[in-house]
């Protein structure tokens, strides 16, 4: 894995690597600069900690971003879930490629899912830092608009389609469907 970069602009924190920023022409040499607000200062980022939870949660939004509306899926990129040295999470949004602070209880800027995702994504962070698992009816619920199919608006078919993929999940909870 290559060296990934971090927009120093607090209010940016665009994350990715050199070969994935912009440049800029400054006649005898080309600057990286940030694709989002153009600042050309740079934190280096470790790359994430090794963790079979974080694996089993990027399994889940793997799976979520292929099937039905494909949330999570910017352009073929996948958001992922990273787990640091102290051990906190973050959520690598893969429309905004700002690395969110996941134990953080304000607005998470740069999230561009809405609020129940926003909600998965923390019952994410409670699997990889205290082993809850994620009851299987949460997943693309029904219950509470059956005509419809699931509140996720992913239609009845791919809704079931994921939920019988991610089942087989160690972070899913299969008996609580
Ligand atoms: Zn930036």
């Amino acid at each position: 894995m290559s060296q990934r970069i971090e927009c120093s602009k607090r209010q940016c924190r665009w994350t990715g690597t050199f070969s994935t920023a912009h440049r800029r022409d400054d006649g005898f040499m080309k600057t990286a600069i940030c694709p989002r607000c153009n600042c050309d200062s740079f934190y280096d980022l470790p790359n994430p900690v090794k963790s079979e939870r974080a694996e089993q949660a990027n399994a889940l939004i793997k799976a979520i971003s292929s099937h039905g509306r494909k949330f999570f899926d910017y352009k073929g990129e996948v958001s992922t879930i990273e787990v640091d040295a102290k051990g906190k999470v973050w959520f690598v949004d893969s429309y905004t490629k700002r690395r969110i602070y996941t134990h953080y209880q304000g607005r998470w800027s740069g999230f561009s899912n809405g609020g129940t995702l926003r909600d998965l994504v923390c019952c994410m962070r409670n699997y990889i830092t205290k082993g809850h698992k994620i009851p299987l009816a949460w997943i693309a619920p029904t219950r509470f608009n059956p005509e419809n199919g699931d509140i996720w608006g992913y239609g009845q078919e791919a809704a079931a389609d994921l939920r019988k993929e991610v089942a087989l999940l160690d972070i899913i909870d299969e008996s609580k469907a």
